[in-house]
């Protein structure tokens, strides 16, 4: 009797020793293929309202000094090396999500969307999320040449209602338009700065007839706030070390 009992024991060290490092690869598996009583449970931090739209392995960081960095899948962007590569950044395109600002987070991040912006503005308060690198050739105005040549800046709300431009919105996508023109020496113009509709070939419309290009275009060309921004310490920026660069 002790014997068996000695060799069950045995056997059942063997099975776990065996078995333990099984979970690791059932992580996501269906509720019905875990068994509580082997394997532990699979617990993962709360990430607030980011939660399920961040690659913790990011290890770039924004080159907006004000924006959050989350990167786009890399299936929806060309990887490049502007302005290294002779392709020069010569426009903002400014567009509409018509969608809400995690929502197209997510999209960005799903690899079946085959489109990416490099910045997406939010509008309630103007928080800025960076999910393409400014080299990079994000996929956004619906022409080639447009986009090997542009960086594009998605405005949280929709063509067809006022109320999600807000002015918070205006001021810090017009901060960011022109710490890009400062960079990229893009003149702070109407031929430089587009919307979407002005895209040859696109059909989009984005941002339509309820953007306020005056005071845009004023707060773009607004210098004293040029300075400010200058020194700012880097946005959130996501843990580096052991995970794959994306
Ligand atoms: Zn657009």
């Amino acid at each position: 009797m002790t014997k068996k009992i000695i060799l069950g024991f045995s056997l059942l060290c063997l099975l776990d020793s065996l078995i333990l490092p099984v979970p690791l690869l059932f992580a996501h598996a269906p509720a019905s293929l875990e068994s509580p009583s082997l394997y532990p449970a699979f617990m993962q931090a709360s990430r607030g309202e980011y939660e399920g739209v961040e690659d913790p392995c990011a290890e770039t960081t924004p080159d907006y000094p004000r924006a959050h960095w989350i990167p786009a899948a890399n299936s929806n962007y060309t990887e490049a090396d502007r302005e290294r590569d002779g392709n020069k950044i010569q426009y903002i395109i400014i567009h509409t999500t018509q969608g809400s600002y995690n929502g197209t987070i997510n999209w960005f991040q799903n690899s079946s969307a085959k489109v990416s912006s490099h910045y997406i503005v939010r509008s309630r308060d103007g928080e800025i999320t960076q999910m393409v690198q400014n080299k990079d050739i994000a996929w956004h105005a619906g022409n080639r040449d447009y986009n090997v040549h542009s960086i594009g800046i998605e405005h949280e709300g929709y063509v067809s209602d006022p109320d999600w431009y807000t002015d918070a919105m205006y001021r810090a996508s017009a901060k960011l338009t022109r710490w890009l023109c400062d960079r990229y020496g893009i003149p702070k113009t109407r031929k430089h700065i587009i919307g979407h509709d002005q895209v040859p070939s696109s059909d989009h419309t984005d941002p339509g007839k309820h953007w306020d290009w005056k005071t845009y275009m004023r707060l773009v060309n607004q210098e004293s706030e040029i300075t400010m921004i200058a020194n700012e310490p880097p946005g959130r920026v996501a843990s580096s070390g052991h995970c794959k660069s994306n």
